[in-house]
């Protein structure tokens, strides 16, 4: 089996891609990539969340030609999505992309795909296959885990056989089980990096259950160089998700830890929105300090005595609590803005 520190390594624009244990987080635009403000702006946010590698769908030669637009404005490696239309590699190729998702078996002209393997070794560029378990070749009927091989390896020996091996694989399905095994087949049968994911998971709800149950399972394998959480949702909620995996997986530190309680009928304030607000605000600051929102001054300091800081709510007023010790009383519509400016300080 090749664990993810084992697989082949090959650069990604400026990452060691492979062969080492950073698992990068990626996710894909919902923008038009032709509307390239649009496409920049998702992109900074993305990047700004601790996205590290971004994709956009290039579906026509408007998308493919935005690229370089796109390129200038951006900090981290861009991907091109291409389906089957090789010119739109060849121009996206060119546009100074930082890899493309291609499956080389899906292109029927020779040719096409020995210039477009040509310009990638050229200008360093690896190819990402993406088998996915909902739209296998026609002869394979099936999406079982050793189907799914089959249909990577058809695309993968055209490289191979082209000299090119710069090959990123991910095998995706929506089952969490079936997914699991085709990956588990993938890392002993490919020396490539594994991109993983559970595809089709859903919405921001059920999806990231799926997700991360799914996700989870693969990484405790030792396998997976970079991950998505595929949601049916704005992208930014893909990377707050991959870094809450990874972070609760411990394959990352220094991130803030959230902790609030269930609330209950000793809750004495709207405590929702404001644990609602913080959570959201701990997403944009990186370092490692552990933030509670508890529903009572009774039962709340005790109960998240390992937090760094925290409020627990009263009757329109709350403590602030550090380590479990209660420091000062802040009035009910203060609190947002004395929290975070206690967050800010640690
Ligand atoms: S901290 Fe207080 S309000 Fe929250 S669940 Fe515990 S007892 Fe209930």
């Amino acid at each position: 089996m090749f664990k993810r520190e084992e697989t082949k390594q090959f650069l990604l624009k400026n990452l060691k891609f492979g062969g080492n244990d950073h698992i990068y987080i990626q996710s894909m635009c919902n923008t038009k990539t032709k509307d390239t403000e649009a496409t920049i702006k998702q992109i900074l946010e993305l990047e700004a969340l601790g996205c590290e590698i971004v994709r956009v769908a290039v579906l026509d030669q408007e998308d493919a030609y935005s690229l370089s637009k796109i390129l200038d404005k951006i900090h981290i490696p861009l991907v091109a999505d291409i389906h089957f239309d090789p010119e739109l590699a060849i121009i996206a190729i060119k546009e100074g992309v930082d890899k493309i998702r291609l499956n080389p078996g899906n292109i029927s002209n020779k040719e096409k795909i020995i210039e477009i393997v040509d310009l990638c070794k050229r200008k360093g560029i690896p190819i990402r296959i993406g088998v996915n378990g909902g739209s296998l070749p026609k002869d394979i009927a099936k999406p079982t885990p050793e189907h799914m091989i089959e249909a990577a390896k058809r695309h993968i020996s055209i490289l191979e056989e082209l000299g090119f091996y710069n090959i990123c694989l991910s095998l995706k399905c929506s089952s969490i089980d079936l997914t699991l095994e085709a990956y588990k087949l993938a890392s002993q049968t490919f020396p490539y990096p594994l991109h993983i994911g559970i595809t089709e998971a859903g919405t921001s709800f059920k999806g990231l259950i799926k997700s991360s149950i799914g996700i989870s399972k693969i990484l405790d394998l030792g396998i997976g160089n970079t991950l998505r959480v595929s949601l049916t949702d704005d992208p930014k909620y893909e990377v707050i998700a991959a870094k809450e995996i990874l972070k609760e997986l411990h394959y990352i530190q220094n991130l803030p830890t959230f902790t609030s309680c269930p609330t209950c009928g000793r809750t004495a304030y709207d405590m929702i929105p404001i644990a609602k607000e913080i959570e959201d605000y701990l997403n944009s600051v990186n370092k490692k300090i552990h933030v509670a929102v508890m529903g009572c001054a009774v039962n709340g300091p005790g109960e998240a005595k390992e937090a760094d800081l925290g409020i627990a709510g009263g009757m329109h007023e709350a403590v602030l609590f550090k380590k479990g010790k209660i420091i000062r009383k802040i009035k009910e519509e203060q609190l947002l803005e004395e929290l975070k400016k206690e967050i800010d300080a640690f």
